[in-house]
């Protein structure tokens, strides 16, 4: 039999999802973003069951020439700009917006050979403090690019919040307040919000918002889940059950004796581990549905397996479902357990786990 582990990815609950950030942001512009490849989803088969979205938004131009080879027509922009002359024939060949966010890429493109112009959406900084131009550049730099023939004339204007997850910070009414007033006078759509912007923020929400993990159905905002808001998991992480064993009272189940029976026990085995991307560092207790139940995991996550307490499944059996994380076991609950957000997990998958579209 082949390795049972397997990433089941909903392709209606992606839609869901989109149509549900529609509903919320029912004037804006919807730019899917599917960097990381599609936040571990994968990159086509998100981009195809997207194609209904307005743009995506990507990390790297090799995503682009991935989206293209599949026949995706769509707008694309590159969310960190290009980073070399090189890249700027391949944007291009490629239509790929670009944002620009620091003075070395205007360089860069005051001395591009004459061609199609290049769509540019300027990116600036209002407090993040990562990507972006100064907001008191912003008039200056907006009339550089409006200058520079191999710029396409429809310039876009955007920033990126450091906390929208935080619903009541002050961080965020901030940000929207220096970008309104830095984009005062310049002409152009704007841009501010990510997924956590789009639940919590609708003045934030513009002509174009920018959800990612939320056309997954995953949530950055603490303590709450995709489900929450009303969206759907689209990855289901699953497995079976490849041993059930009786461990006496006393002895140690895995590496470095993570976990000592309390009792005459049944463990069972998973055939997941950390080299299929099951974070390693969950502590013993993080939950697992075996048969649709609860079951606590416990010792060391090792590279191929994992051992579960089966106390509570007296009649489980080799073969039986194992599900690290789906409809029925938010990612953000074992995302917690790991001291990481969802997004961690559900990139993190590798190649070795096969992946099926439902
Ligand atoms: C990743 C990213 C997003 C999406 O963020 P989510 O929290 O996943 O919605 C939006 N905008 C930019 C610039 C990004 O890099």
């Amino acid at each position: 039999m082949s390795r049972p582990t397997c990433s089941h990815i909903d392709l209606d609950a992606l839609r869901h999802n989109l149509a549900a950030i529609r509903l919320r942001a029912p004037a804006s512009r919807v730019m899917a973003v599917i960097k990381a490849d599609g936040y571990g989803h994968g990159l086509e088969r998100v981009a195809r069951a997207l194609t209904s979205a307005d743009a995506f938004g990507v990390a790297a131009l090799g995503d682009a020439q991935r989206l293209r080879a599949a026949g995706l027509n769509q707008r694309i922009v590159l969310l960190s700009g290009f980073d070399e002359p090189a890249d700027l024939p391949l944007l291009r060949q490629l239509a790929v917006d670009t944002v620009i966010h620091h003075p070395a890429q205007l360089a860069m493109l005051a001395v591009l050979d004459a061609g199609t112009p290049i769509r540019c959406w300027l990116k600036l900084d209002t407090g993040m403090h990562r990507l972006g131009i100064p907001v008191a550049d912003a008039a200056q730099v907006a009339a550089r690019l409006r200058a520079l023939t191999v710029v396409d004339p429809e310039l876009l204007l955007m920033t990126h919040f450091a906390r929208s997850d935080e619903f009541t910070a002050a961080a965020t009414p901030a940000q929207i307040a220096a970008f309104e007033s830095a984009c005062q006078g310049i002409s152009g759509a704007r841009s501010l919000a990510n997924s956590a912007a789009v639940l919590g923020w609708p003045s934030a929400h513009a002509d174009w918002v920018r959800p990612g993990g939320a056309l997954y159905g995953i949530s950055v905002v603490e303590g709450r889940t995709g489900a929450d808001f009303g969206l759907r998991p689209a990855m289901r992480l699953a497995t079976r059950l490849i041993a059930v064993n009786r461990v006496r009272r006393g002895e140690p189940v895995g590496y470095g004796a993570g976990f000592i029976c309390p009792e005459d026990m049944l463990v069972g085995v998973a055939a997941i581990g950390y080299g299929d991307g099951y974070p390693r560092h969950v502590p013993s207790g993080t939950p697992v549905l075996v048969n649709d139940q609860r079951v606590p995991l416990i010792g060391r996550v090792s590279m191929d397996l994992m051992t579960l307490d089966l106390r509570s499944q007296p009649a489980a059996r080799v073969g039986d479902p194992v599900q690290l994380w789906g409809p029925e076991l938010p990612v953000e609950e074992v995302a917690a357990a790991a001291g990481t957000i969802g997004y961690e997990l559900t990139c993190s998958i590798t190649r070795r786990v096969q992946f099926v579209e439902a």
